[in-house]
This record gives C-alpha cells, structure tokens and sequence, in this order.
C-alpha cells in the first residue's frame, strides 16, 4: 500500500502522528434492506458481505442481500475466505472478530495502537507489540485468553496485546475472556510522536503561562517551549525577557545554544531584528543563513555585552 498517494479512496496517513485510516473498512450489526432481520455487515477491501448473526462460525451468509446488492461473487469470495481462515470450532472458545479501522504506529515500531470494528456500536481499541500497520483493513480474530491477535488471512501471523484501552459494553457482557485493560491515556502515550510529545509539553506550558503568568519559576528552555505556542506582542515580550535571560547566562557560562533554539521559535523578521540585537549589544554572531541556525561568540567583534542598553531597547524594534 502507498504511504502517500494512490490509495486516497481507502484511506489516509498523517505523517505528523503515523495514523493511518480506512474509510472503508466496516464491521457492524445492522438490519438487512431487505428483510429487516438482524445481519452482520463486513466490508474490507477485498469486498463486502452479509453475515446472519452470531459474528463467528459457521460465518453463514445472509443470502437476500448477496444478488441484491453487490456482486455475488465478490460476496461469496469473502465468505469462503473467512470459513476457510478460521476455525470453525468457535463455539468451545470465545473469539472476538473485526475489521481494523485505524492502526497508530510508535517511531520505534515496537507498538501499535489498533481500532478494530467488531460488530458493536464502540471500537475494541487494543494495543499490540509490534509494528502493525500492515493490519490496517485486515479481517482480524483476537483471542482474549491468550492475549493475541491473528490475521484471518494467515493464521501463523499474530501479535500479542498488551491491554484494551476500550472494550465496547456488548463484549464486555457477552462473557468473552477478557483483555486486560489498560488507561486510554497509557495507549497513546505508547504511540506518541516526538511532534507530539512536543505538543503536548507545549499545551501543559501554555496552561500554566494562563495560570500563573510568568511569576513561576520558568526555565530558559520552558521559555522557549512556550514561545510555540504564543504570538503577537505577548510572544514578542516572551522572546524579549528569553534573549536577555539568555544573554546574562552565557556571559557566564559561554554557551550560545539557547540563543539559536529561541532563534527558530521565532518569525523570520524577528530573527533578523535578533541578529541585529545580538550585534549592537554582545559580542554574539547568530548565522541564520545556516541550517541549523547557530548562535557564536564573534571574536572579532569589538562589542562587549551590553545588558543594560539590550534591555531598554527591545530586539523587536530593531530596524532590520
Ligand atoms: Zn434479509
């Protein structure tokens, strides 16, 4: 499947958090067009196909909407195929079947968060070991007991689940063997991007800034964390109180790297009245013409700090 492009109609992939979602996908309880009765109703991309209740074995098809609807064979194609797949011993244990709807991958490939229809209102949403994102679509039998999840297609392919962050109330009360469950929250996290890690961290900053302004006792890094989610003068102000916090701390230390950090946060005009700054009131070079940005002590410069003067004449008012 392509990552980007080519398979819009199934689904789509966010590069910023690696979910990945089908549109297509299906698996619910619902009323047959035809005759009202209660039918299941699986849709991947290999077809679509009406199943006459229970959501298992013997996978009987609801005949009155095969011809009706949707081509006989593609229907028919489904069904062998999910009789063939699993066992059909299911009535001596207790599966749970669905289609995955979403899978949300860690960077490091070593968990996957997966939503699964299940023939309930809710999602089951588990989380597995593993890099599973070639689960997405997939028709899928997941063994509560024994915390796994097979591939219906290839019965030698399966993940282990480390817990249920939702159980939909309907397997909850059917007395299947129960997943293990686990904090909406500690499943995110598993599969969370450094972007949004970073995020996060910025939203928790930004809610303290509403509480206690900038009294608290920030960081030089906090600072600049918080510059991302502010603007306009208030983040001007921000970038103001950080470049001189930085300045007074580098004159000691000599480390000039908090000053490109602040540079990025920054729009590229007030990066150009920064570069300014820096060269009126210290002896520091920022190079934005360099990737990274970087911030050096200009040994030639004939400057020295100069606190009193870079406080009373805010970098944003800089001619460029
Ligand atoms: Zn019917």
């Amino acid at each position: 499947m392509h990552l980007k492009g080519g398979c819009s109609d199934k689904g789509s992939v966010d590069a910023t958090n690696s979910l990945r979602r089908t549109y297509t996908g299906e698996c619910r309880k619902t009323n047959c067009p035809e005759c009202r009765g209660e039918v299941y109703f699986i849709r991947r991309n290999k077809g679509s196909v009406w199943i006459d209740p229970p959501l298992g074995p013997p996978w009987d098809r609801h005949e009155c909407m095969d011809r009706a609807k949707i081509g006989y064979k593609a229907a028919a194609n489904l069904t062998n195929s999910l009789r063939t797949d699993l066992p059909d011993n299911g009535k001596d244990r207790d599966y749970i079947f669905g289609v995955v709807i979403a899978s949300e991958i860690s960077e490091d490939r070593r968990r996957t968060l997966l939503t699964i229809a299940a023939g309930e209102p809710e999602s089951l949403v588990v989380l597995v070991s593993g890099g599973a994102d070639s689960f997405l679509e997939k028709f899928v039998r997941i063994d509560g007991a024994q915390s796994r999840l097979f591939s219906a297609g290839d019965k030698r392919i399966f993940l282990s689940i480390v817990g249920a962050a939702t159980i939909p109330i309907g397997l909850k009360s059917s007395g299947e063997p129960m997943l293990e469950l686990i904090s909406f929250r500690r499943a995110k996290k598993a599969v969370q991007t450094e972007a949004q890690r970073i995020a996060i961290a910025r939203g928790k900053l930004a809610i303290r800034y509403e509480r206690e302004g900038l009294q608290a006792s920030w960081s030089i890094g906090e600072f600049v964390q918080l510059l991302g989610v502010l603007g306009g003068s208030k983040k001007d102000e921000l970038a103001q109180i950080t470049a001189l916090r930085i300045l007074k701390h580098l004159m000691k230390t000599g480390d000039c790297s908090a000053l490109a950090k602040l540079a990025v946060e920054l729009s590229p005009d007030r990066r150009d009245r920064l570069k300014v700054w820096l060269k009126e009131y210290s002896p520091i070079k920022l190079s934005l013409d360099t990737q990274p940005i970087m911030a050096r002590f200009n040994r030639h410069s004939e400057r020295s700090f100069a606190i009193k003067e870079a406080a009373e004449n805010p970098f944003y008012k800089m001619p460029k």
